[in-house]
């Protein structure tokens, strides 16, 4: 009787938790994010080639007969997009033009001739929610009164002259897998538009994202070549960008990008307001390492906000532009042939108006591979094979459609291996391939991204400063031959050997222009922009909180327990504050161990730092075996209230860590185990389950 009667509790503290607490958990199912487009291109036609927002306008204006339309976060969405144009338009002679969802409006969608199509390349982002970037389009389509300028109603079918394709980018580790495509899918075929080929689905989850992308346009082409009875021609190059040196340009010319993000940083004047489109360049006051063991370290920043008027709050995320590092740049140069001219100056311009230059423009060759491209990322199969006609000779040619024609092969020699392009290609032959124009390599390689980090100070303490913990990322990967080096990671650990004294930093061998374009980051700066999450604490202090944060999972929570500390020494009354945190050992990675000491002496039994070190007994002990240890504790927090909190590792630790509190729920009250698992996904819902994962 008493366990029902605890039951019930719980069940009331989750419904007033419910109406009372409705902040959701941040979830970063990041299946991929969207760059911004960030630059606009300088040399005078504008982005999309005119301010219509009537696709069937701009695909009348412009000769196309197919749109790809993308919903992006990251870049990978769009990315996806411009291959699937290029490739209709080299493989089957579609008129292609590839447009992000949010440019346009869907009214007159049910007047879309069929001899078109569309294709929708959509990522899902957070809780199965869609990117920034389709937001209305999916309000929209999905809309119970969706209208069309035709007025027929939804039961009639408005969109049956509209043939679509469509793939989705998901992530399997999260409930919600891939429900962008899904939805879109049925809202489009429940309004009568034809579907061709499969709807297929990438999965980053299972890190297949690239190969399920590949199957599917496999079954895909021949399905649409049957649908608009296209015919297959041998695929030739087309570049989508001109590139030309501009010797009347040289590179110290005000007008050069030399790497810097956008027009008012090259012009010399950044101007706020400070954004994932324009990132502030923010002085490091202060770095040090955490640890530092044979191979890995971790390091801890202040960056300082100040004069940027940029704000965050506790639990938000900070994120970090890199620099590729130098020894990568001269490879990628070299395997390419443009190591003697890499200062030269050079102009790029979309061939067609729908194309958008994805770097700034005019700029050198250098700085585009230092500052714009993702030299170092991993490589895909397609674009090993699209290089064939380019190799330098036969031996290399043939090797590189043998990797195209062969997944197996191309994990074995290129993906297990963990190299980079310019890295790989440098095994394949001697020469350079200096054949390959430089429009192929900025149409197949990502734009450098920003990396996220969740905030480790709180903004109650240090407004103006936000705190990153990092680990240096120098992993050589099961069975692989070669160690891949994190790029931000060591970027921000060279700056943090240059401002404590280092003259010529080179972190694991690698060194990076630290001053940046024209020296304008010089005295230790970086440029930065912040992200808001809705990772946060209740904003009841006197609330229960269980976090679980193992390695750099503690992060927020440093800034979590400062937030607190700060609250309990003004006199506030702070619940119990509980953090289980894992590592390897405790005198090797314990971060901030000190600091916890000084936190529990404000605190006071108010905060509880419950450890597991995995490498210190014969049996592994993670977090998740801690928590199932004080199975009672936590579920008698739960009774009070308590907010629960997982940051860290997404694949396996969050997953772990979300059945084992299913599991104690159960336990501790005595019900069947989907109970407990029922509990925790209510938790989720009404947002006291909160996770910050990567
Ligand atoms: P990258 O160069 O991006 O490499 C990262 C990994 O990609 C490598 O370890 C490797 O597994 C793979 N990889 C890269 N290149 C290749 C290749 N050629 N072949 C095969 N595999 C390759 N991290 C923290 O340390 N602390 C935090 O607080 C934190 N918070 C985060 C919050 C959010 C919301 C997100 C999304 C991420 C967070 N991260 C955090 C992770 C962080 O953003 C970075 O991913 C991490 O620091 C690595 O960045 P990097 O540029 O050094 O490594």
């Amino acid at each position: 009787a008493q366990l029902d009667t605890l039951d019930l509790v719980v069940l009331a503290v989750l419904l007033v938790g419910t109406v009372a607490y409705f902040t959701k958990g941040t979830y970063w199912g990041v299946v991929e994010e969207r760059f911004p487009t960030l630059y606009s291109n300088t040399n005078g036609s504008t982005a999309a080639g005119g301010k219509s927002r009537d696709i069937l306008e701009k695909m009348d204006e412009t000769g196309k007969n197919c749109v790809i339309f993308y919903g992006s976060q990251t870049g990978t969405a769009e990315d996806y997009a411009s291959r699937l144009a290029k490739e209709g338009s080299q493989r089957f002679g579609l008129k292609t033009m590839v447009a992000d969802l949010e440019e346009y409006d869907y009214e007159n969608l049910d007047k879309f001739p069929d001899d078109k199509v569309a294709f929708f390349v959509l990522a899902t982002y957070g809780e199965g929610e869609p990117t920034d970037n389709a937001v209305e389009f999916h309000q929209f389509i999905t809309g119970e009164d969706v209208t069309f300028e035709g007025g027929a109603s939804a039961d009639e079918q408005p969109l049956s002259s509209l043939k679509y394709v469509t793939f989705g980018l998901g992530n399997n580790t999260y409930e919600h897998y891939n429900a962008m495509v899904r939805i879109i899918d049925e809202s489009l075929t429940k309004l009568g538009a034809k579907r061709i080929g499969p709807a297929g689905m990438g999965d980053d989850g299972a890190g297949t994202m690239e190969e399920d992308f590949l199957a599917w346009k496999e079954e895909m082409w021949p399905a649409l070549v049957q649908a608009l009875g296209l015919e297959e021609r041998e695929a030739t190059y087309e570049p989508i960008f001109s590139v030309t040196e501009d010797s009347a340009l040289s590179p110290e010319d005000e007008a050069v990008y030399l790497g810097e993000p956008t027009k008012t940083h090259l012009e010399g004047s950044p101007k706020g307001p400070y954004s994932a489109h324009n990132p502030f360049i923010a002085r490091i006051a202060e770095s040090r390492e955490l640890f530092t063991v044979k191979d890995r370290n971790c390091l801890h920043l202040e960056v300082d906000l100040a004069g940027s008027n940029l704000s965050y709050e506790t639990g938000d995320h900070v994120a970090v532009w890199p620099t590729n590092p130098g020894l990568e740049v001269d490879r990628f140069l070299c395997v390419f042939g443009l190591e003697e001219k890499r200062h030269s100056v050079i102009q790029i311009k979309g061939i067609d108006v729908t194309a958008k230059v994805p770097i700034p423009t005019p700029t050198t060759y250098d700085a585009a591979v230092r500052y714009y491209l993702e030299i170092c990322g991993p490589v895909s199969r397609q674009f090993l094979s699209s290089l064939a006609p380019f190799a330098p000779d036969e031996t290399a040619k043939a090797e590189l459609v043998r990797l195209g024609n062969d997944k197996d092969y191309f994990h074995e020699k290129v993906s297990a291996q963990c190299f980079n392009v310019a890295q790989f290609l440098e095994t394949l032959s001697s020469k350079p391939f200096s054949a390959v124009p430089f429009s192929f390599l900025i149409e197949g390689i990502h734009k450098l991204q920003p990396r996220y980090y969740s905030i480790s100070s709180s903004s109650l303490v240090q407004k103006n400063k936000v705190s990153i913990t990092a680990v240096v990322e120098s992993v050589r990967l099961p069975g692989a031959s070669h160690v891949v080096k994190g790029v931000t990671t060591n970027y921000l650990l060279a700056l943090k050997q240059k401002q404590n004294g280092d003259p010529a930093p080179d972190p694991h061998g690698l060194t990076y222009s630290i001053t940046g374009p024209r020296n304008k980051y010089d005295g230790i700066h970086v440029p930065v922009h912040i992200r808001h999450s809705n990772f946060k604490l209740p904003s009841d202090p006197s609330r229960p909180v269980i976090m679980v944060g193992p390695g750099t999972g503690a992060a927020p929570f440093r800034g979590f327990i400062q937030e607190r500390a700060a609250l309990a020494a003004r006199g506030e009354k702070v619940g119990p504050t509980v953090l289980f945190f894992g590592c390897r050992k405790r005198e090797e990675d314990f971060i901030y161990q000190d600091e916890w000491k000084v936190f529990g002496e404000q605190l006071g039994d108010s905060l509880k730092v419950i450890t597991a070190f995995s490498r210190e007994t014969d049996q592994k002990v993670y977090v998740q075996h801690r928590l199932r240890e004080h199975a009672s504790l936590v579920s008698y927090l739960l009774l009070q209230k308590a907010n629960f909190y997982v940051c860290g590792d997404a694949a396996r630790m969050a997953r772990d860590v979300n059945a084992v509190l299913g599991q104690i729920l159960a336990d501790q009250r005595g019900l069947p185990a989907e109970k407990g698992e029922e509990l925790v996904k209510q938790m989720r819902n009404n947002g006291t389950y909160q996770e910050d994962v990567w």
